[in-house]
């Protein structure tokens, strides 16, 4: 690994608890990392202290097996060949793009420099700009100078702290895809902060979801969203609820019993003695649900968002549960109308029976991991993930 961060603990003085607890992960050498969670969950910390900017309380960050950062020793940032590039860019706004970009690079020659400068340039697609100031600049071309000015001395890691997020929604997504052809084109090794899954999504070759100073997975895109660790990933990445259900084997085939339905021919599906009597909830993702009038399952809907070609509608079952789907848009179904519905479910992720809200006791059962199915118990606030309680109105 060339990046390694091995327990790590973050605590700032004055403060009870750290900011960053237990903390594992490793980066490849010419790998994007990403890390996202909720403001305040500890991303900006962390990535302070890979960057050598924040002390670490305990564990160790290595970089290429050298030890950079334990509790009462930390290598300055300096020495460890960082690059940084912030959200607000930080150009220097009286100096042309070229001796932005060139700033780092006083140790080479008035020649090395300038042939440095218009191959980075070059790479984030501004060639020839460097006569220009940065408020001659689009937000997107200033922070493709910011990057162009990290990677200029070829720090051996970048690390980016919310970059795309003072530009606008649409453009967040198209640099986040630019931004990541051209760390692979410098062949860069690049750790990420940002709040934004779509940016995650699109720059990341792996990706650690946190919240409240834990790191709950980190993986890449698709086992966060198919095989999510935690209730908590669950809930952060995409949209879905989770259901009570029941799995039981009959003639050696695992069946599972949901308020929707029952669901056959799952894979990764944990046996039911992973849970007692079987009973254990699982996550329905809006995916997983699939609009079809001839379904002997309906719903009413409830609450509806357009999402361009689809609707995210959130239903309810006659029984009270609640379940979201993603409908082509063209079905453009009324508040409280009854859809039919059936699950397509490929594989199952379960976790254990939630406690029902203000009912905490139950969460003190012990988590039973099975199939590769993690539980979640534990790691957070009840309340928090009981998505599909029953409702009462
Ligand atoms: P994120 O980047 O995920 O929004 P931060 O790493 O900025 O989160 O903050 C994590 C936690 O540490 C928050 O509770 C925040 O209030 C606290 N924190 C951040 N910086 C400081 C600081 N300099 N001193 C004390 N607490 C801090």
């Amino acid at each position: 690994m060339f990046l390694e961060l091995r327990q790590l603990d973050i605590q700032y003085p004055g403060s009870d608890t750290p900011a960053v607890r237990g903390v594992n992960l490793g980066l490849r050498a010419g790998d994007i990392g990403v890390l996202i969670g909720p403001s305040g969950c500890g991303k900006t910390t962390l990535l302070r202290a890979v960057a050598g900017l924040e002390p670490v309380s305990k564990g160790k960050i290595l970089l290429s097996d050298r030890v950079v950062s334990a509790a009462g020793q930390t290598e300055p940032a300096e020495t460890r060949r960082i690059g940084m590039v912030f959200q607000d860019y930080a150009l220097f706004p009286h100096m042309d793009v070229g001796r932005n970009v060139g700033f780092g690079l006083a140790h080479l020659s008035k020649t090395e420099r300038q042939k440095r400068v218009a191959e980075v340039l070059e790479l984030v697609g501004l060639a020839g700009a460097d006569r220009r100031y940065p408020h001659e600049l689009s937000g997107g071309q200033q922070q493709r100078v910011a990057l162009a000015r990290a990677l200029a001395p070829k720090p051996d890691l970048l690390l980016l702290d919310e970059p795309f997020s003072n530009l606008d929604i649409d453009l967040r997504e198209r640099l986040a895809h630019e931004v990541r052809n051209i760390l692979k084109a410098a062949n860069a090794t690049a750790l990420l902060v940002t709040h934004d899954q779509l940016e995650a999504f699109a720059i990341g070759d792996v990706i650690g979801v946190m919240n409240e100073g834990q790191l709950h997975q980190w993986d890449d895109a698709y086992n966060l969203y198919h095989r999510p660790a935690t209730r908590f990933v669950a809930d952060f990445i995409g949209h879905g609820v989770f259901t009570p259900a029941t799995l039981r084997e009959v003639e050696g085939r695992i069946m599972v019993s949901t308020p929707v339905g029952e669901l056959t021919d799952v894979a990764e599906c944990p046996l039911p003695c992973a849970f007692e009597g079987g009973q254990c909830d699982v996550l329905l993702r809006a995916d997983d649900i699939v609009h079809d009038d001839d379904a002997p399952v309906k719903a009413e809907i409830i609450r509806k968002a357009f999402r361009g070609s689809e609707f995210l509608y959130t239903l309810r079952l006659a029984s009270g549960y609640l379940l979201m789907a993603h409908v082509p848009s063209h079905h453009d179904h009324k508040l409280g109308e009854w859809i039919g519905i059936r699950a397509e479910v490929d594989h199952v992720v379960t976790f254990n029976r939630a406690c029902p809200v203000n009912n905490r006791s139950l969460c003190q059962m012990p988590c039973a991991q099975a199939g590769g199915n993690a539980c979640g118990v534990g790691l957070q606030d009840a309340s928090s993930v009981v998505k599909l309680e029953k409702t009462a109105e």
